[in-house]
Parts: C-alpha cells; sequence; structure tokens
C-alpha cells in the first residue's frame, strides 16, 4: 500500500505505521527516525537539523524534500511505503505530489489519526525511545514497559525520554502541528484522498486503514 499518516506527535503515527508493515511488506518512512539517525551520526544533514528539532520547531521543506527525492526511489519502496511524519507542511505536500506525478505513483490513502489533546499530552510526556537509530523502538512507561527498566527488549540499547519531549518542546510541537500541519488534513479531502479515524487503539487504526485500502 501507499499512504500517507497524518496526525499530531503521539497519535501514534509510529507504531501504526509498524503494524502495517506487516500487513504486505510495505516500508515504514520516518522523516523523524531518518533526522534522529542524522543527528546521531553528525552528518552533514543531522547538523543542519539538529537545532531545529531540539527546539521543536520544523526542519526546513528543501532539506526534508531532498530526503524524500531519494528515499522514495530506494528498490524497497516498489513494495509500498507508509509515510509517518511527512509531508508536514503544504508546500511539502504539494512537492510530493509534484514528485509521485513524476515517479508515476499513485497514493491510496490518506489517513488522519485523531486523538484528544489531553491523551497526546499523556502519551508524549511518558513515552520512551530506544536510542539505537536502526531501532528506535517506542516504548510507554505507563502503557508499554520495556521487560527491563531502561533497557531495549528488542535490541538491548538503552531507551530514554528524546530531547524534543520535554512539556516545552512538546507544546511547541503540538503549536506547530497545528500550524502548519493540519491545514494538511483540508488539502488531502480535496484531494479525495483523506480517511479519518479516530479508534483509540493501534489496532483498531490499522483494521480502518486495510479495510479502506483493501476495499
Ligand atoms: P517526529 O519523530 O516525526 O515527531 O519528528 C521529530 C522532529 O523531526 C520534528 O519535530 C521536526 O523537527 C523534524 N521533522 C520530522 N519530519 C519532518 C518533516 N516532514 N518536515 C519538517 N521537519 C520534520
Amino acid at each position: 500500500m501507499r499512504l500517507i499518516l497524518l496526525g499530531a506527535p503521539g497519535a501514534g503515527k509510529g507504531t501504526v505505521a509498524k503494524l502495517l508493515t506487516q500487513v504486505d511488506g510495505s516500508v515504514q518512512i520516518s522523516t523523524g527516525d531518518i533526522l534522529r539517525g542524522a543527528v546521531q551520526a553528525g552528518t552533514a544533514l543531522g547538523k543542519k537539523a539538529e537545532a531545529f528539532m531540539k527546539a521543536g520547531d520544523l526542519v526546513p521543506d528543501d532539506l526534508i524534500m531532498g530526503i524524500m527525492e531519494t528515499r522514495l526511489q530506494e528498490p524497497d519502496c516498489a513494495k509500498g511505503f507508509l509515510l509517518d511524519g511527512f509531508p508536514r507542511t503544504i508546500p511539502q505536500a504539494e512537492a510530493l505530489k509534484a514528485l509521485l506525478a513524476k515517479l508515476g505513483i499513485k497514493l491510496d490513502v490518506v489517513a488522519n489519526i485523531e486523538v484528544p489533546r489531553q491523551e497526546i499530552l499523556n502519551r508524549l510526556t511518558t513515552r520512551r525511545t530506544c536510542v539505537n537509530t536502526e531501532c528506535q523502538a517506542i516504548y510507554n512507561v505507563r502503557s508499554q514497559p520495556p521487560k527491563v527498566e531502561g533497557v531495549c527488549d528488542k535490541c538491548g540499547s538503552p531507551i530514554v525520554q528524546r530531547d524534543d519531549e520535554t512539556e516545552e518542546a512538546i507544546s511547541k510541537r503540538l503549536d506547530t502541528y497545528d500550524e502548519k500541519t493540519s491545514p494538511l488534513i483540508e488539502f488531502y479531502r480535496k484531494e479525495g484522498l483523506l480517511l479519518v479515524v479516530d479508534s483509540p487503539s493501534s489496532e483498531g487504526v490499522v483494521a480502518a486503514i486495510t479495510a479502506r485500502v483493501s476495499g
């Protein structure tokens, strides 16, 4: 399947994308994961992105489009892709539309995962992420703790609170989402691609998406 997952930070896009990869082998493409990997590896991209990310601001559109133009043409995308955290602005959505037209690719659906703001805040402040850039598994100290405190079940690396998951950065990221990303809902509604999902569980969101894509 070829889809975009929209939703505020903490809406569960990453978890849903990971579950969807198991459905038909589509790959998850998370710009956040790619950027965190670049920051940790100290690449030129990482150096340019780091300050924006720490502050809870968006990384400039041209850097993001550079990443995506390359990534979408890698061979593993042929089976399908799940875009998680991209596009985040109207210029990114316009640029993606042009890129997909150039590559002859059609999107199946744009799923907007709706979660109440208070629930988002609760989830983000209790979220923990594996530091291993190859893994980046997500835990929650309340609802989904690792078996051993502070240690990733999957790869044994430490799990930590992300730099941008302090209360101040979270509130900035949510404001940024409202201002810059939420207009994409209307953009994709007009394109006839929007599916709104408000199931409280990731499994419910996955079921709604797979029903729409296969139906
Ligand atoms: P995420 O893990 O998707 O919440 O992304 C973490 C941070 O990476 C965001 O707060 C932004 O600073 C940056 N980022 C990720 N994806 C994008 C994007 N598509 N456009 C701009 N910045 C992004």
